[in-house]
């Protein structure tokens, strides 16, 4: 990753000086939970039509994408869904992404965000095909309090077994992402930061967001950075530490007695728009500059273009990509009102990978 603030002369960078650096792909979206601030039940119930499989984009064509942003100064991936682990044979496509490299030769970095529903099963033949790390989604270690969150009651302890196969496939630093929400797991946020001490596992956070227009959400329910930093730092003192990279999303606080660190994705009080340098590909192949946008570009049109079929390399695609990121200019959560949170249309989370 390139130092805090600088951008190669040839680089690729939107209206606001901010590199193209990471694409969240995602592979599906489907997902086996019902989490209330991404997919409520009520919403997303049983008889939900989710995409055919003929609109899903293929392996094949995910990794001519990926080429495409790669060549335009992507240097991480990330899997996500809905859950990525519910598409079959994932690891295949971890091997095909682990093969790109880089225009300097180095090798991407590959990751994957799961509600480690399969991780037990799934750690060690993603590991094999060459998947760098993962992030593993849990809002408490409270069986019913994480059943409130998933939608689901899905029990904490497959979670936790899924997060130690992915330790003993060496797919670490595994990062923890918990969603905290005022009213209903609150209580889980210091039983969740001893855990994640003595698990040998990164903490982070997150604060609430609207994203969507499923989740009811309200500023209300949003519990803010500083308290719960304030929360943890009483029992167990923190210091802050710097960003490691631009871009990086989670701001950092290492444990002043011991080792480990907690990270705080603070979207609502603390955006982080300046330096966003992440670009999401949908399941079926729509290109969004923003977690809160409600417009895509669809790559998929030009990656089926039967004019373009035989073309030696995606020059067309490339051109495409380049010119929506040209004039980018995103930056939602610093705009961000009670009245904004209400605008539509935009995308509901689980379909534009997160
Ligand atoms: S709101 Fe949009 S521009 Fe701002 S950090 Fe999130 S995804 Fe990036």
């Amino acid at each position: 990753m390139e130092p805090l603030g600088a951008v190669s002369a040839t680089a690729l960078v939107d209206r606001l000086e901010r590199p193209l650096r990471d694409l969240r792909i995602s592979v599906t979206d489907r997902c086996n939970f019902r989490c209330t601030y991404c997919m409520p039940k009520e919403v997303f119930g049983a008889d939900y039509a989710f995409l055919p499989r003929s609109e899903v984009l293929t392996f094949e064509e995910i990794e001519r994408v990926a080429r495409v942003f790669v060549s335009l100064g992507v240097e991480k991936l990330r899997l996500t869904g809905g859950e990525p682990l519910v598409r079959r044979d994932l690891p295949a496509l971890v091997e095909m992404l682990a093969s790109i490299r880089r225009p300097d030769g180095q090798p991407l970095d590959l990751t994957l965000t799961t509600n480690a529903s399969a991780l037990r099963k799934m750690a060690g033949p993603l590991a094999a095909a060459g998947l760098g790390r993962v992030t593993v989604s849990l809002d408490s270690l409270d069986d019913a309090v994480f059943g409130a969150m998933n939608g689901v009651d899905f029990p904490v302890a497959k979670v936790l077994d899924g997060i130690a196969a992915a330790q003993a496939a060496g797919l670490g630093p595994v990062k923890i992402n918990m969603v905290v929400r005022r009213g209903i797991n609150e209580s889980s946020v210091l039983p969740m930061a001893r855990w994640a001490r003595t698990a040998g596992v990164t903490l982070r956070f997150i604060e609430y967001m609207d994203v969507g227009h499923t989740n009811g959400w309200r500023m209300d329910d949003v519990v803010p950075a500083d308290e719960l930093v304030a929360l943890v730092d009483a029992e167990m003192p923190l210091v802050a530490e710097p960003p490691r990279y631009r871009g990086e999303v989670a701001t950092r606080y290492r444990h002043a007695e011991g080792t480990g660190e907690i990270g705080l994705i603070a979207s609502v009080t603390k955006p982080f728009c300046g330096d966003c340098t992440r670009a999401r590909l949908s399941a079926e192949g729509r290109f969004y500059t923003c977690l809160f946008t409600g417009d895509g570009h669809d790559l998929r049109a030009v990656l089926r273009d039967p004019a373009a079929a035989g073309a030696l390399d995606d020059a067309v695609l490339r051109e495409a990509v380049a010119a929506v990121w040209r004039v980018r200019d995103d930056r939602y959560s610093e705009e961000r009102t009670e009245a904004t949170s209400t605008r539509l249309p935009r995308i509901e989370m689980f379909a534009m990978g997160g």
